[in-house]
């Protein structure tokens, strides 16, 4: 199964914050739109970064309050993972198994062209497995 597939059922929506923003508008953004990270981009478009919930609750362990005021740009991580939709769900496993995050924006071309979530990948995985026991099923009983 390949990513293209994922973003065929979840659509090609991204919720995207601009790096000057606020760190409370961010988590305002998250919350309002129930998602753990958001990605970052400039004017132009070009993803600079990504925001996550993790980022936020660091920061503010250890800053505290204050935190909320400082810039997206300040608590992002620059050097994002993507992929494309022609990588395969497997391939992406592993990579957010090892880099420890459950983001990874899907790029296009240059374009951002969707968000994959490890949430994603585990619904898709468990349609997938329901498929895969209901044809058992089925050639069972027609065996
Ligand atoms: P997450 O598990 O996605 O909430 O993110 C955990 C950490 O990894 C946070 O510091 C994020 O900024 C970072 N992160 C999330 N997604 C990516 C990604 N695709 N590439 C690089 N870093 C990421």
């Amino acid at each position: 199964m390949t990513v293209k597939a994922i973003l065929s059922t979840k659509g090609n929506e991204t919720v995207t914050i601009e790096p000057i923003a606020s760190v409370a508008a961010a988590a305002k953004q998250m919350a309002d739109r129930r998602i753990g990270a958001l990605v970052v981009t400039n004017a132009t478009g070009e993803v600079v970064g990504i925001v996550s919930e993790r980022d936020i609750v660091r920061v503010i362990a250890a800053r505290g309050g204050d935190a909320l005021d400082l810039s997206v740009e300040s608590v992002m991580t620059r050097k994002v993972v993507s992929c494309t939709e022609a990588d395969t769900v497997a391939n992406l496993m592993e990579r957010m198994t090892t880099g420890k995050f459950r983001h990874v924006p899907v790029i296009e071309n240059g374009r951002l062209i969707g968000v994959v979530s490890i949430g994603d990948i585990v619904k898709h995985r468990l349609q997938e497995i329901e498929h895969e026991s209901e044809a058992m099923r089925d050639y069972i009983l027609t065996a």
